[in-house]
């Protein structure tokens, strides 16, 4: 680290969420700080996708610690998320520290003076069209169309004033992750070829034959909006994958789930955290649970789901399919496999004649009109397997993701940056460049936010900045070592090398930044909701560096317990986690010490199924002691309470059991009371949550 004091020159590049977080978190830092965006709008990716995108995570995860949202639980649509990003800007006072149509074109690192010159370009666009053979993706072309296999329309770049020149401190790439489309080629294919970066709605489907390529969220929901005009639309994937769905409870309960409705009327139906799938994926007590106990209740779960509403049901596909893959991998679930608009997916397969096939490959054959595929399952309604199936296809839309370029980066004398977080510490600092330059939005939970990654990373880099931090002399090594570990768990999808898993990893930049929450049992209620609701990122806010303990309580009060409570058979796993985990954990953190020591790859699968928390000892994070007990201990004393009192009431008369009850519970919440009126969070609607936003600058 450099010795220089503050305040750094911070040059940003990117305004979608995280370059946003990063501004603000260097400007309270009292640095000197510049954001530029290529595009006319900031929010990023949200503010190009298609028009019917609704995030795969809650608000409550997708919005920054110290700015919660306005309304209650929900899942944003792009245009509720974007305008959350515009209230955030102008509620931080950023718009005037940002430059929107400003495209970086070169980010040069002089060793000697350690300063970045950045080498930007206002623009606009202007289309184009040029032969397929000829594209060499420059930074003049904006976005490319592959049309019939052969020609291509493009926009280019057009310049609308000179270049501009930066000096620079320190550079802060929020360039997200999704820079350049990936596009398969398809060998004879004469069908239209779009990719999803250019998918605004179904319009371009109608009347057609669809080739959807992928299994991604953006596969799941252009397969779906394409059943409604189009005349067949068939989902290919090269492998099996995992659906989750965003409404667990609905899910649950009801056979026709169709999610593309209820997305639409959330806010007709308030919805609860024990509603929502992160409930399940993301909350601190799951986490710690071993991946067996996690499997066998979702094994569990699913089991019930088919019996309960029919195999052929939107809600009964979901499950077998999910069981299907389950089984298959039962003794090392990988978690970033499930694609998280699983429920649009399901519905449309049962609902809207969507079919699934799962082949190695696909072949244009003929007039380049026919898709071809060999050894095929149909993955859904009607599961068979067959050796061949051939499909007219007019129009196919490649889901295919999209991969990073930071051949625009140049440090003098050394090799260019590896486009591969996981050689960067924490998905943020690549070797040897740690002072120099952070990269947020690097870091994607299998189910979580990147903007909460982006905002843990962008807090640590502002107190590295300021010289309060300092990297770990190994990060490096230890950014190695974390990834190979990553790579190993994350092993069905080996080319996303952003993946995370949040609960570990945000735990992990906590314990850099001093911020890692904890909570004492002197309110047992809140005890409870912290270990049960979903890491929400103002729950980072409750100690360390810019703690604001009030305004987090303020939100997470507005929620009752039982909304925190997983809609499983959860006093179980509530008493199971107090009674047993203690001593199973303690076991497995002894155990740690020898079979950390083994290389994974000489240990059979099913070494995962360890009593402790599997992911929770990802991204560097050290099982210690007070792990272990800290939970544990909290829900021994609750569990312990709550059987005491139980049996001290059954062996009561009626009247004094009823006068004993009523008591308890007035203390109770006098009890609860009194401690919000200390920490002054008395707020119990979530309407106050818009109050709560002009509280929290
Ligand atoms: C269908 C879909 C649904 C999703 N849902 C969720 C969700 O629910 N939750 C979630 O966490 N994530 C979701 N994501 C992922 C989403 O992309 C990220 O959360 C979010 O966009 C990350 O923000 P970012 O700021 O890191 O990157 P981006 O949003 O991609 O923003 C990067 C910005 O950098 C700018 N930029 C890039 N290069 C340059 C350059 N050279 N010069 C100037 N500017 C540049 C771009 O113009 C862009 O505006 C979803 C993605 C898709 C495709």
């Amino acid at each position: 680290m450099s010795d220089t004091p503050s305040p750094k020159k911070v040059f940003i590049i990117g305004a979608g969420p995280s370059g946003l977080v990063a501004l603000k978190e260097m400007l309270e830092a009292g640095h000197d700080v510049v954001c530029v965006d290529a595009k006319k709008q900031i929010g990023g990716l949200f503010s190009v996708s298609y028009d019917e995108l609704y995030t795969t995570t809650t608000n409550m995860f997708l919005a920054f610690s110290d700015f919660p949202p306005k309304e209650g639980l929900k899942y944003w649509s792009k245009d509720e998320y974007l305008r959350y990003l515009e209230d955030y800007v102008d509620h931080f006072g950023l718009r005037r520290y940002i430059k929107l149509n400003t495209a970086v074109k070169k980010c040069a690192l002089d060793k000697h003076t350690g300063h970045w010159k950045i080498l930007t370009e206002a623009w606009q666009s202007t289309p184009g069209e040029i032969r397929r053979g000829s594209i060499a993706l420059s930074g003049d072309i904006l976005k490319v169309v592959v049309n019939h296999g052969k020609r291509a329309s493009v926009v280019f770049r057009k310049d609308v004033a000179p270049g501009y020149t930066y000096d620079a401190d320190y550079l802060i790439v929020a360039s997200g992750t999704n820079q350049v489309p990936n596009c398969p080629d398809l060998p004879n294919c004469n069908a239209e070829v779009v990719h999803s970066a250019d998918f605004t709605n179904a319009e371009m489907c109608i009347g057609k034959k669809v080739l959807v390529i992928g299994n991604g969220e953006s596969a799941s929901d252009v397969a779906a909006q394409s059943t409604d005009v189009a005349e067949k639309v068939i989902l290919f994937s090269r492998r099996n994958f995992d659906l989750a769905p965003r409404f667990i409870s609905k899910f649950l309960s009801d056979g026709a789930y169709n999610e593309r409705q209820i997305l639409t009327e959330q806010d007709e139906h308030s919805q609860s955290p024990n509603d929502m799938l992160e409930g399940i994926t993301n909350s601190r007590i799951l986490s710690k649970l071993p991946i067996a106990l996690f499997s066998i209740v979702l094994d569990a779960m699913l089991s019930d789901v088919t019996k309960l509403h029919g195999e052929d049901s939107a809600a009964g596909i979901l499950a077998k399919i999910d069981k299907a893959n389950f089984r298959k991998d039962f003794y090392a679930f990988d978690t970033s496999a499930p694609t998280k608009s699983g429920g649009v997916l399901a519905h449309a397969v049962a609902c809207k004649g969507l079919d699934i096939i799962i082949s190695p490959q696909v072949d244009f054959i003929e007039d380049g009109k026919i898709a071809h595929f060999e050894n095929v399952s149909f993955m859904g309604k009607d599961e068979k397997n067959v050796d061949a199936v051939d499909v007219e296809v007019d129009i196919v839309i490649l889901c295919t993701g999209f991969s990073i370029n930071l051949d625009w980066i140049e440090v003098e004398g050394s090799d260019p940056i590896e486009a591969n977080p996981r050689t960067w510490f924490k998905h943020c600092f690549p070797p040897g460049l740690g002072d120099k330059v952070a990269f947020l939005g690097f870091a994607r939970p299998a189910q979580g936010g990147i903007p909460q990654c982006s905002e843990l990373l962008a807090r640590y880099t502002a107190l590295l900045l300021k010289g309060e931090r300092i990297l770990p002399e190994d990060y490096a090594k230890q950014a190695i070592k974390e990834g190979q570990l990553e790579t190993e768990t994350f092993y069905s999808t080996p080319n996303a090398t952003s993946l995370v898993e949040f609960p570990p990893f945000a735990s992990s930049v906590a314990r850099l930044i001093d911020c890692e929450p904890s909570v004492s049992l002197i309110s047992p209620s809140r005890f409870a909701k912290f270990w049960m609701l979903p890491q929400w990122m103002c729950f980072y806010r409750l100690n360390g560096p810019g703690a604001n303990p009030d305004a987090c309580w303020k939100v997470v009060d507005t929620y009752r317990i039982f909304d925190s409570m997983i809609p499983t058979p959860v006093l179980i796993v509530f008493f199971l986690y107090g009674t047993l985990m203690q001593p199973l954990m303690i076991l497995d953190y002894l155990a740690s010490f020898f079979i950390d020591r083994v290389s994974p790859s000489s240990l059979p699968r099913f070494y995962k199924w360890r009593f402790g928390g599997h992911f929770f000892q990802l991204s560097g994070n050290e099982m210690r002691l007070k792990d272990l007990v800290a939970p544990s201990f909290g829900f021994l004393l609750i569990n312990i309470a709550l059987v005491g009192a139980l049996k001290l009431l059954l062996s009561m008369e009626l009247g004094t059991t009823a006068l004993l009850v009523g008591a308890a519970g007035l203390l109770f919440l006098s009890v609860e009371k009194l401690v919000r009126l200390a920490t002054g969070s008395d707020i119990k609607t979530q309407e106050s949550n818009e109050l709560l936003q002009s509280d929290t600058s």
